[in-house]
């Protein structure tokens, strides 16, 4: 197993706000940081905002600022958000930023001596949304089809990046590994872009002319032009762990993962790969690709006003409970989509009828038959080794899940050791047993069993519910649990001191009312 674990987000372009599709993408890389940590490994999470580019400037131009100013308030904007939910990154990355520009220029000089970079015209229909030229593909009715704006025609010397040059070996590439791209409906997309791309010579414009654009990085062989936005966007990922000469680069590198949205799968799966080829550097050990999500069945978008802020959802919700819906409600890779209902059934459903449900009901039965803490427990019979056995179980399965990018499942099993304790309760019935004659040596092992539950589904919930997890382990005795806890020891059957004062506390998630507002009655 890997003792090193890199993960990304992409790095968000600094004209808009943190909506609801920057929120999931952090979100989720931040569980996977979080759970390879708690799995043992050294694990490095990068985000950062991406500064340049025409969009910058139209902004800048709207309000009379510089393309700089307008790039601090965003990025300052973004690390501030992921702040305040607790986001734990370990860099925040600005393509503004000193070390990155120098990057950017040493690659894109060793790319064009090794000759992967000509100088070429080209005419063809541009959107200033897209930044790019576009492909007949691309328009629906002579509108771009993901900005709905007519596209300029445009004839310009650019410098083009050769990478159809590297498609043969890409696909082979992609053919010999098939989890470089996941899930494998993406793989399938990628494979059919790259047949679509080869048709059009696979060359990629990575300069624009400073006459026309002069807020980039320019490039070192022609002091005229400054890079195009992809090629100094992605090259992110090599500056964020210190390439080409930091102490961990080699090894972060080769345990690289991306997590995208679908919107940029083929800058990620195609250009990526092919630059890194030039480079001289492998591609990233896998591309995790999530799908859109909607808003009340449509999508984000600025005019329809349906961002979904998470600093919102925070003031409203809760982070965590907002977090956890969005890990367990969207399939991973698939579109989903957001409703205010579907949000809070989904954290009365599983938060607070049961997981907190447990956690009240078991401590609460602690203080009142155990003097409040953890008790001393019998011999296990049948019933006490299905809930050990499941709990051994979701160890496992959560790894497995975890590896794969499937949070959703991996809450699902650890919610079935919590659904099963809860049935386990009901079946024992500590609280009649109490009142029998020798059902003491019963009820002590009953409740051990559901704090030992209590305790493995905490560790195992820490990635996901950081702060969540940390309540409950203090509320049975184990604060600091988490510090040194490391996969699988730390969810071992047994782990729990008996003895341990435990406090039952208020519960953990409040039932939220639906708001039955007109649109819905009708
Ligand atoms: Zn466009």
């Amino acid at each position: 197993m890997s003792k090193i674990f890199y993960i990304t987000t992409p790095i968000y372009y600094v004209n808009a706000e943190p909506h609801l599709g920057h929120t999931y993408t952090t979100v989720l890389a931040d569980t996977l940081a979080r759970y390879h940590a708690l799995a043992g490994e050294s694990s490095f999470f990068l985000t950062g905002s991406d500064e340049h580019g025409e969009k910058v400037l139209e902004v800048a131009a709207e309000r009379q600022q510089t393309p700089q100013q307008v790039a601090d308030y965003y990025a300052n904007t973004f690390r501030e958000t992921w702040d305040a939910v607790g986001i734990r990154y370990d860099r925040f990355i600005r393509t503004t930023d000193a070390d990155h520009q120098a990057v950017v220029q040493s690659v894109l000089q060793a790319v064009y001596d090794a000759g992967h970079i000509e100088f070429q015209e080209y005419e063809g229909l541009y959107c200033v949304g897209c930044e790019r030229f576009l492909t007949d593909r691309d328009l629906e009715n002579g509108l771009c089809t993901d900005h709905e704006r007519a596209p300029e025609k445009r004839a310009e010397s650019n410098y083009f990046f050769k990478m159809g040059r590297q498609f043969s070996w890409l696909t082979e590439y992609i053919d010999a590994h098939p989890d470089f791209i996941r899930p494998e409906r993406y793989r399938n997309e990628v494979l059919s872009m790259l047949k679509e791309e080869s048709g059009l010579g696979g060359d990629l414009c990575i300069s624009r002319p400073k006459t026309r654009l002069d807020w980039g990085i320019e490039l070192p062989f022609d002091e005229n032009y400054v890079c195009y936005v992809w090629f100094d966007a992605l090259i992110n990922y090599l500056t964020g762990i210190g390439y080409p000469d930091g102490d961990d680069f080699t090894a972060l590198w080769a345990a690289a993962e991306h997590v995208v949205g679908k919107d940029i799968l083929k800058p990620h799966a195609i250009f990526w790969p092919c630059m890194l080829r030039a480079i001289g550097l492998d591609p990233p050990r896998h591309l995790n690709v999530h799908g859109y999500w909607n808003v009340e069945g449509r999508k984000i978008s600025k005019s329809l006003g349906n961002m979904i802020s998470p600093l919102a959802m925070k003031e409203k919700f809760g982070f965590e409970a907002f977090r956890y819906y969005l890990l367990r409600d969207m399939s991973f890779g698939v579109d989903s989509n957001f409703t205010q209902d579907s949000l809070i059934l989904r954290i009365n459903a599983d938060l607070a009828n049961n997981l907190g449900n447990l956690v009240s009901r078991s401590l609460n039965m602690v203080k009142r038959f155990a003097g409040g803490s953890v008790p001393e427990p019998g011999p296990p019979g049948d019933l006490e080794k299905e809930i050990i056995e499941t709990a051994n179980r979701i160890v496992n399965e959560v790894d497995r899940e975890m590896r794969a990018t499937r949070p959703q499942r991996a809450l699902e099993s650890i919610f079935s050791l919590v659904d099963a304790t809860n049935r386990y309760l009901e079946r024992r019935e500590p609280w009649k047993v109490a009142k029998q004659e020798g059902g003491d040596e019963s009820v002590r092992t009953t409740l051990y069993t559901c704090c030992e539950a209590l305790r493995i589904s905490a560790v195992m919930l820490s990635p996901f519910l950081p702060e969540t997890a940390a309540e409950i382990l203090v509320r049975i005795g184990h604060p600091g649990e988490l510090d040194a806890a490391r996969l699988p020891g730390s969810a071992q059957w047994g782990g729990i001191q008996v003895g341990a004062t435990t406090e039952k506390g208020e519960p953990l998630f409040p039932r939220i009312e639906l708001e039955t507002t007109e649109e819905t009655k009708k």
